[in-house]
């Protein structure tokens, strides 16, 4: 398999470790960012430890100027990106009636704003040089919604439109853009939903449990292959059978 570089926002997160490890496993140049160092380090010699070397960069996708700053210092030290995953996100769940525009503003800017933030100073190098991935980590909730989400389902919801349209500017270029859906994974994202409201969204789960950020992964190594050049514009559910959209 070629080796590539790849960018993965919020690679030090509960799914971003496992797609920077299972890139990384393909034999891919792998690069993530962060926003405190001294966590970034830390996590980083935890990768090593586990034979998986990731090149770490300061940047707040949320931000448009460190984002643009981050791309190109990972450009400067790996080379040209070729596999953006915008895995990055927040939540700031309450009722609608009960939330504050901050918490609006926040998940918007980090979970979809963001997508252009880092997006934007990468595909141009993608169409010049004639091969690219782009995925988006929304959510089920992008699709389905979700009580006390009304922000991070927008935003997430926002992704889909994002990558169809992405998808049909680019499939002249060899990129492909794809947008990939998990259902309840356990990472720190659920493990801080309240006992209660986990155990009966598992209950609601037709496998009976939650998702692994390995399963997750996988998706992302699949859609990143060689051999996936005519999968773009599509919605990848993972998610243990809580949701069958069509
Ligand atoms: P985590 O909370 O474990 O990780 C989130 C990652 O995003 C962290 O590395 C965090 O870095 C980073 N991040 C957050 N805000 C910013 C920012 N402004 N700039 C740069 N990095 C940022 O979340 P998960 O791994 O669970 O989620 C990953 C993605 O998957 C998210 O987009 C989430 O919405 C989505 N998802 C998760 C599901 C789940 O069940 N876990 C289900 C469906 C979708 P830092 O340490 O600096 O905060």
């Amino acid at each position: 398999m070629t080796s590539r570089v790849a960018l993965v926002t919020g690679g030090t997160g509960g799914i971003g470790t496992a797609i920077c490890q299972r890139l990384a496993d393909q034999g891919h140049r792998v690069a993530t960012n962060y926003r405190d160092y001294a966590k970034a380090l830390a996590w980083r010699e935890m990768m090593l430890a586990r034979g998986c070397d990731v090149a770490i960069f300061p940047g707040d996708v949320a931000d448009p100027d460190t984002a643009e700053a981050m791309v190109h210092a990972v450009e400067a030290a790996l080379g040209p990106i070729e596999i953006l995953v915008n895995n990055a996100g927040i939540t700031r769940d309450t009722t609608f009636h009960r939330m504050r525009a901050d918490q609006w503003h926040d998940v918007i800017n980090t979970n979809l704003n963001s997508v252009f933030n880092v997006t934007r100073p990468v595909i141009e190098g993608m169409r010049r040089r004639g091969w690219g991935r782009v995925i988006q980590i929304s959510s089920i909730n992008g699709l389905k919604g979700q009580y006390g989400q009304a922000n991070y389902a927008a935003a997430k919801a926002g992704m889909h439109g994002f990558t169809i349209s992405l998808a049909r500017e680019n499939a002249g270029f060899g990129i492909t853009v794809n947008t990939i859906s998990p259902g309840y994974v356990a990472t720190d994202m659920v493990m801080a939903v309240p006992d209660e409201v986990r155990a009966k969204i598992i209950a609601d789960i037709p496998t009976g449990r939650l998702g692994k950020p390995e399963e997750i992964a996988y998706a992302v190594a699949f859609l990143v292959n060689e051999e996936a050049s005519w999968i773009t514009g599509s919605n990848l559910d993972i998610n243990g059978g809580h949701h069958m959209g069509w």
